[in-house]
Formats: structure tokens, sequence, C-alpha cells
């Protein structure tokens, strides 16, 4: 991979970098052997407080942000709590950004999700489908917010010149993940009611929608390596995807979980619940084109996440 810059010159802050991409590219930046990097946890700043954000980013001047922060959850949360999915979101990226501005940061990365694309997007998806179409309900106020910033890093090319850039990955798992039954995002979620009722006797789950829509799946660890190739060698205003090109179903997911965490009981579909997005598997030809490819097959990257939750959480 061509490099612009040897990290170990750089001072990054990761934003967000005690979440799930954030730490992951933390891990990343500290193999890379990178010179310094800020982040603060949520309790020692709150990255929607305008003028917090922009002392603490003007006090350490980072060369590179890589914006990980957000609000995140899965469907139900998604869907519940539209008001902060957007406020939050809009805020924080907005302050990031304009503190990046006034601290003259040259390069910043902002991540997305694949949901910023329409519903019905012709498979797999483009980056040129971008505004497109209506969204997918469900995830509207987050979709919203997030294609507000890749607006928002183009503003600033056009107008200031910055060689900012936004990329959008697909569905993401890995350690630290939220574990939550009610706000978390699918693979989570199958880890622990597969977990717990393994461990409680329970002969069968009950998880959510029908099972058929289709989701991609990407460990951290390959987005990070993904995220430290784009700030070295992506400088275009177009946002660019992280995905795998390769999807399943639900209901195989969830019958590969149960086999990782050695549940052997019936699973049960609740119909009632939403199943979202009939399908959002992302083309990955741009960032392919760059050299970047997963490494992590989704049988390895759940056993290490199953054995991470076992020890951190359960
Ligand atoms: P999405 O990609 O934005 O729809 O996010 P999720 O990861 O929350 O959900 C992906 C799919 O998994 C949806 O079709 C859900 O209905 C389905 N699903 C099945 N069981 C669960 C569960 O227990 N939690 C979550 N979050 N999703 C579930």
């Amino acid at each position: 991979m061509q490099q612009e810059f040897p990290w170990s010159d750089v001072k990054v802050y990761v934003a967000g970098h005690n979440g799930l991409v954030g730490s992951a590219i933390v891990r990343a930046l500290e193999a890379a052997g990178v010179g310094e990097i800020v982040g603060w946890r949520s309790s020692e700043l709150d990255l929607t407080d305008r003028v917090a954000t922009h002392d603490a980013i003007l006090e350490a001047r980072p060369d590179v942000i890589i914006d990980a922060a957000a609000k995140v959850g899965g469907i139900m949360a998604n869907s519940t709590y539209p008001v902060e999915f957007l406020k939050d979101n809009l805020l924080i990226q907005t302050n990031v950004m304009d503190a990046a501005h006034a601290a003259d940061v040259q390069r910043l990365l902002f991540l997305g999700s694949s949901c910023i694309y329409p519903r019905h997007a012709t498979q797999p998806i483009r980056e040129s489908s971008l505004m497109t179409g209506p969204l997918e309900p469900t995830n509207q106020a987050y979709a919203m917010a997030k294609i507000s910033g890749i607006f928002y890093i183009e503003a600033h090319r056009t107008q200031y010149g910055r060689r900012w850039i936004s990329a959008m990955p697909t569905n993401l798992y890995g350690p630290r993940d939220n574990f939550d039954l009610e706000t978390s995002h699918v693979i989570p979620a199958f880890i622990r009611r597969f977990h717990e009722a393994k461990v409680s006797g329970a002969q069968s789950v009950t998880v959510w929608g029908t099972g058929a829509p289709r989701r991609e799946f990407l460990h951290v660890d390959d987005l990070a390596q993904a995220c430290l190739m784009l700030v070295q060698s992506y400088d275009s205003p177009e946002t660019i995807n992280v995905g795998l090109g390769d999807d399943m179903p639900i209901r195989e997911l969830a019958e590969t979980v149960a086999s990782v965490v050695g549940f052997e009981g019936t699973i049960e579909w609740d119909s009632s619940k939403p199943d979202g997005m009939p399908r959002k598997l992302l083309d990955t030809t741009h960032i392919n084109d760059l050299g970047w490819f997963p490494t992590i097959k989704l049988r390895d990257g759940l056993t290490s996440t199953y054995e991470w939750y076992v020890e951190n959480v359960a």
C-alpha cells in the first residue's frame, strides 16, 4: 500500500475510541506504530457540547481525525428513538468537523453506514445510488444524519479545499459491541440470546422478524485496516463503501451463531418485529481497486467475538 506519510509522524484523534469501531481503529493504529493517539471517553468529553468539543480539539491539534463517534443502535433502538438518533448524530459530527476546521486538521475520515442508501437500491449497492430514492423507515433518522455528514465533508472539500473523506461500512461486529438486547444489532443479540439459552437449558429461542432479510457482516478489525488505508490513499469527494461483497439470510446467520455458541435448541421467529431493509449488499469495486480486501472469515470472527463476550460481558 502506498503511504502518504509515516504513521509514526502523526497524532491521530479517534473520536469514539472506546466503542466497537473506534477501539478497533486504535488497535490498528498502534500496530502501525502511530506517533500519538488522542481520545476522550464520553464521560470526559460530550461531543454534543460544541464549546467543549472545540476546546478539546483546538488544544490537542491532531494531524488526522478518524470520526467513529456516533449514537448507534439496532433496528429497534433506531426506530424507537428517531429524535436522539437524528439530533445527537448531527451535533456530534458537526461539532467534530467544525472544530477540525478551526484546528486546521488536514486529514479527516468520517464513518457512516450502509443504511444511507435507498431501500430499493439496485444490489449490490454502488456509491452512486446515494440520494436516488426513499430510505428504509426503520433507520431513517440515523441515515439522514449520516447523509448530512457526507455532504458536510463534501462541502468542506469544495469551499475550503480540505482533503477530508467519508466511508460507509456495511453491518459490523466484533469485540466491544453493545450486547444489550433492546438496543443491539443482530450479531450481539444472537450471541447473547443463544448463550443465555444454552446456560439456562432453554429448548427454544425467539428472535425478530422473518429471517428472510439478507445482510453482510464485516469484522471491525477488517474495517480498521480499510480506514488506515483510506486515510493514506483515498482523496475523493465520493463516499466509499467498505463491505464484504457477500451476504446471507438472517436465518442462516442465526444457525451459524447458534452453532458457534453451542445452542442446540430450536429457533422461533417473531414476525411481529420488523425485518428492516430486505437486502443491503454493498458493491465494493472501488475499495477493492485500492487493494483492500477483508481477511476475517465470518465463523472465525464470530468465534473470537463469542470468546470476548464470555470473558467480558457474560
Ligand atoms: P439493520 O441492519 O439496520 O436492520 O440492523 P439489525 O442488526 O438490528 O437487524 C438486522 C436484522 O436482524 C433485521 O432483519 C432484524 O429483524 C433481525 N433480527 C433478528 N433477531 C434480532 C435481534 O434479536 N436483535 C436485532 N437487533 N435484530 C434482530
